[in-house]
């Protein structure tokens, strides 16, 4: 028999999603009657913007015409999408970057678990704690060994830069689950210790649109210098309701270098040798419905529901904080992280919520140690769900 990558046997079985899903269907064949509202998605639910549906149609015409057929594009994504990348989301907040930095990818997921492929097995990895599990389990798959940041109310949930030193560090701003945005002062200090000892951090900012303070940092090239030691990750998922159409951009400056046994390197070499081996482009289709996005009805469309989720969000805030629980998050983010009373475990909670309230949400704990009594809920509910199950929650009393 064939001799297996070992590391895969060192990951954590994900018991979260399954569990869950097997209660919620435990209990609805229990209880069939019971109206069941999920505040525990991760996934937007609001339609793709106009804009982007009439970019698929045209694009789509023009596919099935042999004089605009496209086949192969260029792996690292067409110019037309990577111009509009940089000019709206780099040039517009200051930030200047070459075409040849951007790389158009199929999802940020995908890029975040594969980026790690470039650096040594021996890079001692960072992640917080509670995170986003993409970040650690590509990196016991690769065997390296994972230290975690501890992201606690006391620290805003924002993970501090350790003591020991770390090679490979990933940050997620605005943050899933905590719902956190670190500030500029606390991604300085991140890119001053990257510096200091030779690190590279990888921004993952996904949700950099929900962000609504005007002085609460996008990019992490926002703070000076970053550009030697950050690589940042973007998505249309969560913006602009791409989470099934598929379609992200990795930045991976030119000024970013490694080492290699007798020579320095470039990242942005190693990457692009490795996006243009192992990937062929995302569909020109998508890659013009995200072109879309950045249109002027693009930009209204996703300004609009950007708003939808972030109402949503209010509203279980604020109902949270009428019910007498104190939760975080919420305010540049779509989750909301509900800190539970005293004596209270997540998946208890999560029991709770299901049986009296009828409200589905997710564990803390499921996030990492520290989540541990927290709760993640979702504003990308209906804006109808989302009132009434504030409603319900309100009426637990706990
Ligand atoms: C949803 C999510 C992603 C995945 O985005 P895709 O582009 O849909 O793969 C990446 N990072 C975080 C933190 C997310 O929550």
């Amino acid at each position: 028999m064939i001799k297996i990558n070992e590391n895969y046997l060192n990951l954590q079985q994900n018991y979260l999603f399954p569990t869950i899903a097997k209660k919620v269907r435990e209990y609805k064949a229990d209880n069939p009657s019971a109206d069941i509202i999920s505040l525990g998605i991760g996934d937007v639910t609001r339609a793709l913007p106009r804009a982007c549906v009439e970019a698929l149609h045209k694009a789509s015409e023009e596919m099935g015409c042999e004089k605009t057929f496209r086949g192969y594009g260029p792996e690292q994504g067409y110019s037309f999408l990577i111009d509009a990348i940089i000019e709206n989301d780099y040039k517009a907040y200051g930030i200047d970057l070459q075409p040849e930095e951007v790389f158009v990818s199929d999802g940020a997921k995908c890029d975040v678990g594969n980026i790690q492929e470039v650096f040594s097995t021996e890079a001692a990895v960072a992640v917080a704690d509670p995170v986003y599990p993409v970040y650690l389990d590509t990196n016991i798959m690769a065997g390296r060994s994972v230290k975690k940041l501890p992201c606690l109310a006391e620290n805003g949930f924002a993970p501090k830069v350790p003591d020991f030193k770390a090679d490979l560090i990933y940050l997620c701003s605005p943050n899933n689950p905590t719902g956190a945005v670190m500030t500029k002062a606390q991604l300085k200090e991140w890119v001053d210790y990257a510096k200091k000892n030779g690190s590279v951090i990888i921004f993952d900012s996904a949700y950099k649109e929900y962000i609504q303070e005007a002085d609460l940092p996008r990019s992490i090239y926002e703070v000076e210098g970053a550009k030697e030691v950050a690589i940042e990750i973007r998505s249309f998922s969560k913006t602009a309701g791409f989470t099934g159409l598929r379609c992200a951009y990795m930045v991976v400056p030119l000024a970013l270098k490694g080492r290699g046994a007798d020579k320095e390197v470039r990242i942005n070499d190693l990457w692009r040798r490795r996006h243009t081996t192992k990937f062929n482009g995302v569909p020109y289709i998508v890659q013009r419905a995200a072109e879309a996005v950045f249109s002027p009805e693009g930009k209204a469309e996703v300004k609009e529901l950007i708003a939808y989720y972030m109402e949503n969000a209010r509203i279980i805030k604020e109902g949270l904080s009428a019910a007498g629980l104190k939760a975080y998050g919420g305010e540049n983010a779509p989750y909301i992280w509900l800190k539970l009373p005293e004596g209270i475990k997540s998946f208890d909670f999560f029991d709770i919520l299901l049986s009296r309230a009828n409200v589905v949400g997710t564990p803390g704990s499921g996030f990492g140690d520290c989540g541990e009594g927290y709760f993640r809920l979702t504003s990308f509910g209906s804006r109808e769900n989302t009132l009434k199950a504030v409603e319900r929650i309100k009426k637990l009393k706990l």
